[in-house]
């Protein structure tokens, strides 16, 4: 897979988190939905349920409440919140009109509704996961069909946005190796941010990926995080080391 193209210097704009540190304001994860169009190994989030959304208007008073409570960035996170383009819009549109940033996190799947939200400037931060290089790799993180395409749509539109944002990759064993690293490294070259976060095995549904992880483990990450570095100079490894 080669690199996406786009002539665009990354921007070192402030994202969410320094906003944070500046304004002393509060950081909230909003799960807006229990609905995933993946089952990745090592979720959390991980049972099977009814596709469920939070309805607006119940979301609208809880975001007045975190208001209240001096909240200064929302995350709207799931499950997937893009697998519903209207509500993810409508509550962005809700946020940002009340003076809020907002952050989405995404697996990627959905790469039109992305470009709509960054159109509208409806979103502020975009963490976006690369589970694994785009081939047949990626389904066997997912657990599910992804359409690849539209994982390297969602990466080419954050990579030639002004829209702040990350990758993240989870690291997980039997999913993530050098080889890994160096092709996702290959396809995001040149991006603003990625981060390379810690399996949690308590988190995974599948008995091979509970398996406790040892220092090589660890050390291994290390590892990882020095090769993502040639490609992306702003990389940053999510684990307690
Ligand atoms: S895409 Fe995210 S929420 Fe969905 S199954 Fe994978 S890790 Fe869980």
């Amino acid at each position: 897979m080669q690199g996406v193209n786009t002539n665009k210097k990354p921007k070192q704009a402030s994202d969410p988190f320094t906003f944070l540190k500046a304004g002393g304001k509060k950081f909230v994860n909003f799960a807006i939905t229990n609905f995933c169009n993946a089952k990745c190994k090592y979720c959390s989030f991980h049972l099977e349920r009814n596709k469920t959304y939070v309805k607006y208007e119940d979301a609208c008073r809880a975001i007045d409440y975190l208001i209240d409570i001096n909240t200064g960035v929302l995350a709207l996170t799931g499950g997937e919140p893009l697998c519903d383009e209207q509500e993810a819009a409508q509550l962005c549109k809700k946020i940002k009109k009340l003076g809020l940033l907002v952050k989405v996190d995404t697996n990627g799947a959905f790469p039109d509704s992305l470009k709509k939200l960054i159109e509208h400037k409806l979103v502020d931060y975009v963490a976006m996961d690369i589970k694994a290089p785009l081939d047949k790799r990626y389904n066997t993180a997912t657990g599910k069909q992804v359409d690849l395409e539209n994982i390297k749509k969602s990466i080419e539109i954050l990579m030639s946005s002004d829209t702040d944002y990350e990758f993240r990759t989870t690291c997980a064993p039997g999913i993530i190796d050098e080889n890994a690293i160096h092709q996702i490294g290959k396809t995001i070259k040149g991006a603003k941010k990625w981060a390379l976060q810690a399996h949690v095995p308590d988190n995974a549904y599948k008995k091979l990926y509970q398996q406790k992880l040892g220092p090589e483990y660890y050390h291994q990450l290390k590892n990882y995080f020095n090769i993502s570095k040639q490609y992306v100079t702003n990389t940053l490894l999510r684990a307690k080391v």
